[in-house]
């Protein structure tokens, strides 16, 4: 990376065009988990949210799949996250039923669970994303699971990174590297109670956060999201992570036309469904209620877009020369 100034864009588009079909659902299960991180807010672990029940999370199943997948030719991917996600009580058949939906099915979890339920549940599940949280997990176990389920299929770690323990994480990193060479790993700059505003890091920190662990190995099998490739006036097109968008400060598209609930959509804990994590647009049902699916793009009303599910979602500037037509297809 050059500099961290940040850059306008006039189109942000996933470089893989496969991923422009896939709507991603991130769903909030309920908000107990197996740990209790310091930088975690306790609404998202403290288990004050009942965790949703099957009937409703099959219903909204049957309505994803007439809306997304018969009516408009989309590939529905499932992203299950809490709290920890495998600590729902159902957890088994849900992800049974996802798979005889025709859905594809990842989870976000801190794999803490044991080896012999990740070898349960892996044949449903398409892709995981592990964080790695030092605080409480163990390297070996989570090294563990996390080499079982790269052998099965991609597998993104997540790594958190506290300033004040940032060299030691950084050698277990090293360690998952070794242990998972093509698996994709993110050094995760933490946000103060997940909200914009960065822990205080180092400027070398934040440049080997940057720069990442690249992976040593070709990963095979479908993964929802990868890299945005951006345009702009004066710029060459090029790929970019999400982390660089966020370490950069260029997340920031008020204004801009998003494909938030063509390309995704979130289901909070409470039920609550929105176009994406932003949350822009507002409530657009809850779940075991009525729930109307977004149609068409919306305009960006946010000042900040700061979760890595939401930058990677389609966006292009309301300017003359922007090519809408990749943020109205829905097809
Ligand atoms: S594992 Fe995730 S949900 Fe659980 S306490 Fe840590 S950050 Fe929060
Ligand atoms: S904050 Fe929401 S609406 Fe705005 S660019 Fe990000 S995902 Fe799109």
């Amino acid at each position: 990376m050059d500099d961290l100034s940040p850059r306008t864009f006039d189109l942000i588009e996933h470089s893989r065009a496969d991923h422009a079909r896939v709507v991603l659902v991130d769903w909030m299960l309920g908000n107990s988990c197996s740990y209790a991180c310091s930088y975690c807010p306790k609404s998202l672990h403290d288990g004050s949210v009942r965790w949703q029940s099957v009937a409703d999370v099959l219903a909204f199943y049957d309505l994803l799949q007439r809306h997304y997948a018969q009516l408009r030719g989309k590939r529905v991917w499932l992203q299950f996250t809490g709290g920890e996600p495998t600590m729902h009580p159902q957890i088994i058949r849900l992800l049974e039923a996802a798979t005889a939906c025709g859905f594809q099915v990842s989870l976000i979890s801190n794999a803490s669970r044991t080896l012999r339920f990740w070898e349960r549940i892996a044949p449903h599940l398409d892709s995981v994303i592990l964080t790695y949280h030092n605080e409480f997990a163990e390297l070996d176990h989570f090294r563990s699971v996390g080499r079982m389920l790269a052998e099965r299929m991609p597998v993104h770690l997540n790594v958190t990174m506290r300033p004040e323990h940032f060299d030691r994480t950084l050698d277990e990193t090293q360690a998952l590297r070794d242990a998972m060479p093509a698996a994709s790993i993110t050094l995760k700059p933490l946000r103060v109670d997940f909200d914009h505003d960065l822990f205080d890091y180092t400027p070398a920190q934040l440049r080997i956060m940057a720069a990442g662990l690249p992976a040593k190995a070709a990963q095979t099998g479908a993964m929802p999201r990868g890299t945005m490739t951006v345009q702009g006036t004066g710029l060459p097109r090029r790929a970019v992570r999400a982390n660089e968008f966020m370490i950069r400060g260029e997340n920031r598209w008020k204004g801009y036309r998003c494909n938030a609930g063509i390309e995704s959509l979130r289901i909070k804990g409470n039920g609550s469904i929105t176009r994406a994590v932003c949350s822009v647009g507002g409530e657009i049902g809850r779940l075991g209620g009525t729930v109307t699916l977004p149609v068409a793009p919306i305009v960006c009303s946010a000042e900040v877009c700061a979760c890595v599910a939401d930058i990677l979602i389609t966006k292009s500037r309301p300017s003359g020369q922007s090519p809408e037509r990749r943020v109205t297809g829905t097809g």
